[in-house]
């Protein structure tokens, strides 16, 4: 492992000043990694595979980001949180996709120690991307090419995704919050602002070599999250029951009154580059009355234009179906 400064900060302003010098630093005297760092169950597995090797990291471990507040129907939840303490808030355990997308996450270790903030900023888990002798890798290396496309892919994304990149956003979290209509506070030596979750994240299609928008020195500060007046539910489909990765799974919130959809938000999981908003199924659902059969007309609209290769040919017909049920259970609904 290559040598790193480490530097300790307890407020907010300090942490992105201290990445936004030390990186501009490091700039002049040539490219290199100085980033923040927190719970590390991401990180620290990268730096000992030998595949992201920082020159200085910032811990915000320490910053006063602890708190779940209610304000006005609203959860601002502290990007510091654990997922096992978000998960434990009274307002969680009563919203079924929240709570569900944090417990069928990792494990109870990794929730104990993994932050809301780093949970939604996870690196791909391709494994030729965490590989370093592994050549080719846009996202690692741009214009290298992309192993994974010939490579074995079960685990990689269908949409958001091209040839030159399939990576899937793993996070379980995401996927809630993008069917909630969640945002992020972010806090830059630009000042702070606030974006959709949906606007987090950059598609593999557009750019492989970035996850994020964040610029140099920015981090997440809180998440929003509007407590939904709606029925909710998240079902993730996965090789094993415990401490797996999502092959598909949906985040359903919905309001049936009626027997017309009066409100509908959708994320699906284990199929995008980015946790994906489905927008073209919601599209077809709302204002329409619910049925089994303009369930699978959603579903079938949303995964139309899936990207497979060999290995990820099973995923559209799997992610149609998990979204189908997801909508059923959710609605009540079963004709
Ligand atoms: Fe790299 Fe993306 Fe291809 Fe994985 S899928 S090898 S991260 S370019």
């Amino acid at each position: 492992m290559r040598p790193f400064t480490y530097t300790r900060v307890d407020d907010v302003a300090t942490a992105s000043a201290a990445v936004t010098t030390d990186a501009v630093a490091r700039a002049v005297q040539g490219p290199g990694d100085t980033a923040f760092i927190a719970g590390g169950t991401t990180q620290l597995d990268l730096m000992r595979d030998g595949v992201w090797s920082p020159d200085a990291l910032v811990d915000i471990s320490r910053l006063p980001l602890n708190d779940v507040e209610l304000d006005d129907g609203v959860l601002v939840v502290g990007a510091s949180v654990t997922m096992a303490d978000l998960a434990r808030h009274p307002e969680v355990v009563r919203c079924a996709v929240l709570r569900d997308s944090l417990l069928l996450a990792a494990s109870p270790q990794l929730r104990t120690m993994a932050t809301i903030g780093g949970n939604v900023l996870q690196r791909t888990r391709c494994r030729y991307y965490r590989d370093p002798t592994v050549t080719q890798c846009n996202k690692r290396e741009p214009g290298s090419g992309c192993a994974a496309v010939e490579g074995t892919a079960r685990t990689h994304a269908v949409l958001g995704v091209d040839a030159g990149c399939i990576a899937l956003h793993a996070s379980d979290l995401a996927v809630a919050l993008v069917a909630l209509d969640a945002q992020v506070r972010l806090h830059g030596p630009g000042g702070r602002r606030t974006i959709p979750v949906t606007d987090l994240h950059v598609r593999a299609d557009d750019d492989p070599s970035r996850d994020n928008v964040l610029g140099v020195g920015e981090l997440i500060t809180h998440l929003e999250i509007p407590v939904p007046d709606a029925r909710s539910g998240y079902l993730k489909v996965r090789d094993r029951a415990s401490y797996e990765f999502a092959l598909t799974s949906a985040a359903v919130v919905a309001r049936v009154e009626d027997g017309v959809l009066a409100h509908v938000g959708i994320g699906l999981g284990g199929v995008g580059s980015v946790p994906w908003r489905a927008r073209r199924a919601e599209e077809v659902l709302r204002g329409q009355r619910a049925s089994m059969a303009l369930f699978e007309e959603a579903a079938a609209a949303e995964l139309a234009d899936a990207f497979t290769v060999t290995g990820t040919d099973f995923k559209p017909e799997l992610a149609r179906r998990t979204l189908v049920r997801q909508l059923r259970d959710v609605t009540e609904v079963t004709a």
